[in-house]
């Protein structure tokens, strides 16, 4: 209580030096001295963000004044470089003893030794750093941090005004801006699409911070809330996304998520806390952010973006200036240029205008890229710079097959480019011309292609690709949807309309694959280091067995009469696997003793994304009923590089002699004891790595449902027997990469990659 107190002080002391008279930079200086003042510390510095990535001290109260303008830090050097790196707080009660600390000696700083320093955050980017240093030991609170954060905030709108640093500093020199340029991404839908460009910049300015009248400020939340809400459905009852699929339930969430109690009490919360009604929005948002931006969950990662989108939908309705582009003012056929997008901001476009979306970040199952996918817009992410880089109204070209846009093109490029999508309207009618025929090779090969799911959303995609079962089930993705565990009775319902839905198909469930960065609100977190080889999936099942026991016995209930397959997420020993057979094998009994009807058959599987796995293969398929390889982790884990950071994409090569080697021992040891191997991982949906599967023996491959096409009419266009000859050799090159001798086969012979 005390705390808010003092904070809520500061804050309109803050308030009144931003209204106050004088430059930007004396309003700075004397906003560092308040708040080493208010927080009973002998430095308070404020670190800019400048072109070229650098943090130059701006202010500082306590270090030497000459080190003001003169200190820089480059971003990842030195502790303030680590938290703008980061962009999250950090609080170290001994900093030089810290590897990161960088000694800079014209500050003076040697004699302190605590320091506490948080991000300057706005809209997701990092402007600027603002650190309190002490001289003795000091343990931060979290309290303490809580409180820098807020007035960080009020910080932002000072580096963000544009007058301590000129913002036409962080653009391209000038002059490189009318050159053609190609940016390369990650496809996150294919096709191509040529347009003008648009900015789609949502985001509004808070001009104040702090409220005068909380009370006030609580009534316009209110107002902007029901606004939004009546604004909101209006948008979803669009006729081109009111038909089932998988973005309606990606937009139907959204709804929930406008309506999410947790979100409203927490604004409510930091208004009453002496915020004003924009700023508590930002602020719960940037909390948000940092809460979850070291997440590789590409599932968390998107509800970030979900929020993002209805944060910024909020801001306009607090502004009463609701976002509504003008049909007759947008071009003819545009391309949208943004940093992110919620699922709903697309809808809030003319549809017959907008041809392609560019994403500075985005990840493949982002939503704003489902619901482009159901409205068949293709949509390229992670293109770095992509804001600065393009003016409105330059011609773009998006081609998501191959993760890169073209600016500015030639002529002739653009005629070629005309010439590409005239083609590919053909190939889409060609996929959908194969739905019913077989996946089976040239020389009569059949390879089994099922679906990876996890929400009710993709189960019509069943009957539509007529994909043979679904060979993944995340069953934590429904978990992460409620802000509750949910009950026994609640799982069996949801696991009974799984297996409604998929009629006679069959349906792999995998248990609970949470933890590490997948953390369910509801559950207490743990900060571990490394989340991808921390404390998840079976680790936690097996330490907190009642979770995995009611899990289990929802399955049971659920497939009463019928087959049920379940697998275990990351075994890393045997025992492991062992034991979690053992638990099912007590719920089977106890639901037997129970009198209740059992699944007609029970098959138990492992996931193998361990590499450890691969040197216990037999003892493996002597244990388990099935094998689901899991190369997403499996191929990250051999490598040692982390698949959620983009740094490493595309660094290492899936296609390459050491990991076909062992894929190809895992498939030959399934076939040894008759045991069947899935394929479930990106891998397995991508034409050309899948055709390197096939040619390994594999013949069952688990996808994301638009890849079944793609897939189908590689393998129905090959000759597995030429194939697997091709690869006999193949193993033994040394080469980081076979990718180019992959591509060179399917040319020569004609298969459809
Ligand atoms: C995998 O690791 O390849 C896999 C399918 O599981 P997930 O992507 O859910 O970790
Ligand atoms: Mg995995």
């Amino acid at each position: 209580m005390e705390q808010v107190s003092i904070s809520r002080l500061v804050l309109r002391r803050l308030r009144d030096v931003m209204a106050g008279q004088g430059t930007a930079q004396d309003r700075l200086n004397t906003i560092v001295r308040i708040i080493a003042a208010d927080m009973v510390a002998e430095v308070c510095s404020c670190y800019i963000m400048r072109a070229g990535e650098v943090l130059e001290l701006f202010a500082t109260e306590g270090l030497r004044p000459e080190a003001v303008h003169r200190t820089r830090l480059q971003v990842g050097e030195g502790l303030v470089g680590a938290i703008a790196a980061s962009a999250r707080p950090l609080a170290l009660a001994d900093a030089q003893s810290h590897a990161d600390f960088a000694y800079r000696p014209e500050t003076g700083e040697e004699i302190f030794h605590s320091l506490m320093g948080v991000p300057i955050l706005r809209s997701g980017r990092v402007l600027g750093v603002l650190v309190v240093q002490n001289r003795t030991t000091r343990h931060y609170s979290e309290d303490e941090i809580e409180a820098l954060q807020t007035i960080a905030m009020v910080l932002a709108e000072l580096a963000a005004s544009g007058e301590l640093v000129n913002p036409l500093e962080r653009q391209q020199p000038s002059g490189t801006g009318q050159l053609p340029a190609r940016l390369e991404g990650v496809k996150l839908n294919g096709g191509l699409a040529i347009g003008q460009a648009m900015l789609h910049e949502p985001r509004l300015v808070i001009r104040q911070v702090v409220a005068e009248d909380t009370g006030a400020e609580l009534d316009r939340l209110r107002h902007a809330v029901d606004a939004m809400q009546i604004a909101i459905d209006t948008l979803l009852e669009a006729s081109d996304v009111l038909r089932d699929g998988e973005h309606r339930d990606i937009l139907e969430t959204y709804r929930m998520f406008a309506a999410d109690r947790g979100w409203m009490h927490r604004i409510t919360e930091a208004v009453k806390g002496g915020l004003t009604a924009e700023a508590a929005v930002q602020k719960v948002q940037s909390d948000m952010r940092i809460r979850m931006n070291q997440m590789t969950d590409p599932y968390l990662r998107e509800r970030l973006a979900d929020l993002e989108d209805l944060t910024n939908r909020l801001q306009q309705h607090l502004a009463g200036r609701p976002f509504a582009p003008v049909a007759a003012e947008l071009p003819e056929e545009f391309i949208l240029v943004a940093r992110n997008m919620g699922p709903a901001e697309l809808l809030d476009y003319d549809r017959s205008r907008l041809k392609g979306i560019v994403l500075e970040e985005g990840s493949p199952n982002a939503h704003v890229a489902v619901v482009a996918r159901a409205l068949d817009i293709p949509v390229v992410g992670r293109v770095k710079d992509a804001l600065d880089r393009v003016e409105p109204g330059d011609i773009i070209v998006i081609d998501g097959d191959e993760a890169a846009v073209v600016l500015r093109p030639s002529e002739d490029v653009q005629q070629a480019v005309d010439n590409r999508i005239k083609a590919r309207q053909g190939q889409r009618a060609q996929y959908a011309a194969l739905a019913d025929l077989p996946a089976e090779s040239k020389d009569g090969v059949r390879v089994e292609l099922l679906l990876n799911g996890g929400l009710f959303i993709d189960l019509p995609y069943l009957d539509e690709t007529r994909a043979a079962g679904v060979g993944l089930f995340r069953t934590e993705l429904q978990f992460m949807l409620r802000d509750t565990f949910p009950t026994v009775a609640q799982q069996a319902a949801l696991y009974h309309r799984v297996l409604e839905q998929a009629g006679d198909k069959p349906v792999t469930f995998r248990t609970l694959d949470v933890g590490g960065d997948k953390l369910l609100p509801y559950m207490d977190s743990i900060a571990d280091e490394n989340p991808a080889m921390g404390w998840r999936a079976i680790r936690i099942a097996l330490d907190r067995p009642a979770m995995l026991r009611q899990q289990l016995r929802a399955l049971i209930q659920a497939a009463s009469g019928r087959l049920l397959r379940v697998m275990f997420p990351m075994i890393a020993d045997l025992s492991e696997f062992t034991a979690a057979r053992a638990i099912l094998d007590l719920e089977l009994d106890r639901q037997r003793k129970a009198g209740a009807e059992l699944p007609v058959k029970v098959e138990a599987g492992m996931m193998l994304e361990v590499p450890v796995m691969l040197w216990q293969l037999p003892a493996m398929m002597d244990r388990a009923d099935f094998i689901s390889v899991g190369t997403n982790d499996l191929v990250q884990f051999l490598f040692a590089a982390d698949r959620g950071n983009p740094r490493l994409t595309g660094r290492y090569d899936p296609l390459s002699p050491p990991v076909l080697k062992a894929l190809g021992e895992i498939v030959r040891a399934g076939a040894a004891r008759n045991v069947s191997v899935t394929v479930c991982g990106e891998m397995a949906g991508d034409p050309i790595e899948a055709m390197a599967l096939v040619g390994l023996g594999f013949r069952c491959l688990s996808m994301a449902p638009s890849s079944i096409g793609p897939v189908k009419a590689m393998i129905r266009s090959l000759e597995v027997g030429t194939l697997a000859e091709f690869m006999g050799s193949l193993t033994e090159i040394p080469s980081p990469s076979l990718r180019g001798k992959f591509q060179d086969f399917a040319r020569d012979r004609g298969i459809t990659i």
